[in-house]
């Protein structure tokens, strides 16, 4: 295979949510997988819709995710390159001016439709004579644009969804320039893709039409064509698509509430595909495991609260190295022992916030027997601790005592920890120490 390039291509007209993840992602690891490169192109020709709150927020998104684009464009700053494109198609008889109104349009569609015709555009601004489209323009109409499809299957052989086929002959030709010589997304997509090299396009299914429509542009301007995959889309559990206004499924919402990015990232591409949702330790395992010919053909229902198990799953598995930096942002200046040793019991890393407290004190403990924590004191080996000296001391305390089981462990847990449950005392004790657990024993805040 050549070298890759892939590109995800999101509008800045909203926060990017998971079912954009799904998509980028799979670019991204596409790239990784094959020692490719990946774009990051803002579609925004929309210069209403567009914002740029909303484009920071998809780099601020992707940096989130562990995403780093090897390069970056907006579509805004390449106006010139769709114009000489558009003047290209005109020359070549594909691209041609039309006058009807929206309301003409609509009232088109109904009649096709109520005759049972197919509401294709009839092509009536093909027709048009020079002196119709004087007379048009004298009474203040301004063309929109559209291109000449040629009516016949094009047909691709898709990279997930293996020979594909769509016939032109069923859709209108479809508007690449505006009344207002600005460009729906069609065109412009056409031309980046071939002007920055695109090798392969990755995207949801809902654009196997366009695949088809921007096909025939790509021959009519000329250049290599990329080859084409369309993953399924991610729907609810009930089967609906999801919406943008989804506000807590964006990247955001999930970042602010705590979720691991790893683990929207793992759910977005594993669901719907052959392989299970399962944590992974890193976006190259991951990489790994995402295959396109590998992703299904049905939809992609996805359950939204597997994200919390996913998370916490995730996070349980996660080496030092990688969340030092975050632990030290949450205030938590911890080694090595102290994350292997609490990692297990967190639902969100901010959670280990509390463990670090109960390491580092001062706490209230609840000492329910204070004789049995006397005695258990006095048991206490001398330090250095490590992982042994948790089961020795309880054997101790054991044959001292009598206690076994529970009413041996409880009290000892709830004296060193002021919780009834957590991680093991033998991981925690050595980061508590003897002094503050000595304390602890005899009832004061240490
Ligand atoms: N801006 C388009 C979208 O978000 C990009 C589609 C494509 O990948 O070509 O749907």
């Amino acid at each position: 295979m050549t070298t890759p390039f892939v590109r995800t291509a999101p509008s800045p007209t909203g926060y990017l949510h998971i079912g954009n993840a799904r998509s980028l992602m799979f670019n991204w690891l596409f790239a990784k997988r094959h020692v490719g490169r990946f774009l990051l192109r803002y579609d925004d020709t929309d210069q209403a819709r567009s914002k740029p709150e909303f484009a920071d927020a998809i780099a601020e998104d992707l940096a989130w995710l562990g995403v780093v684009p090897d390069a970056s464009v907006k579509q805004s700053e390449r106006i010139a390159l769709y114009d000489g494109a558009a003047d290209k198609l005109r020359a070549a008889g594909r691209l041609y001016p039309c006058y009807e109104s929206a309301d003409e349009l609509d009232r088109k569609r109904k009649r096709q439709l109520a005759r049972g015709l197919p509401p294709v555009y009839d092509r009536t601004g093909l027709k048009l004579t020079a002196e119709e489209r004087a007379r048009l323009e004298a009474e203040g109409r301004k063309p929109h644009w559209r291109f000449l499809l040629d009516w016949e299957e094009v047909g691709w052989d898709d990279l997930v969804r293996g020979p594909s086929h769509v016939d032109c002959a069923s859709l209108s030709d479809p508007v690449l320039v505006r009344e207002d010589g600005t460009y729906p997304y069609t065109l412009p997509s056409v031309v980046d893709d071939l002007d920055m090299g695109i090798t392969h396009v990755i995207r949801g299914e809902d654009h196997v039409t366009n695949t088809a429509v921007q096909i025939q542009i790509m021959q009519a301007l000329g250049g290599a064509l990329p080859a084409f995959g369309h993953h399924n889309l991610l729907t609810t559990a009930s089967g609906e698509g999801l919406s943008k206004r989804l506000g807590h499924l964006s990247l955001r919402g999930l970042r602010e509430s705590g979720i691991e990015s790893l683990a929207v990232a793992a759910l977005a591409v594993l669901t719907g595909s052959s392989e299970a949702v399962r944590p992974v330790s890193s976006l190259d395992e991951l990489a790994g495991l995402v295959d396109l010919a590998h992703v299904s053909r049905a939809p992609a229902k996805f359950d939204e609260h597997e994200l919390e198990t996913l998370s916490a799953r995730t996070l349980h598995q996660l080496d030092f190295a990688t969340v030092e930096e975050r632990l030290k942002d949450l205030g938590i200046p911890a080694s090595e022992p102290f994350w292997l040793a609490v990692r297990g019991n967190l639902a969100r890393l901010s959670d280990a916030r509390d463990w670090w407290t109960i390491v580092e004190g001062p706490i209230e403990t609840q000492v329910a027997d204070p004789s049995f924590a006397a005695a258990a004191a006095s048991l206490l080996p001398a330090e250095p601790f490590d992982h042994t000296t948790w089961k020795s001391w309880t054997q101790a305390v054991a044959a001292e005592t009598g206690a076994k089981g529970k009413a041996l462990f409880m009290p000892l847990r709830q004296a060193l920890t002021g919780r009834d449950h957590g991680p093991e005392l033998a991981a925690l004790l050595p980061l508590i120490g003897r002094e503050k657990a000595l304390k602890r024993l005899a009832g004061e805040a240490a």
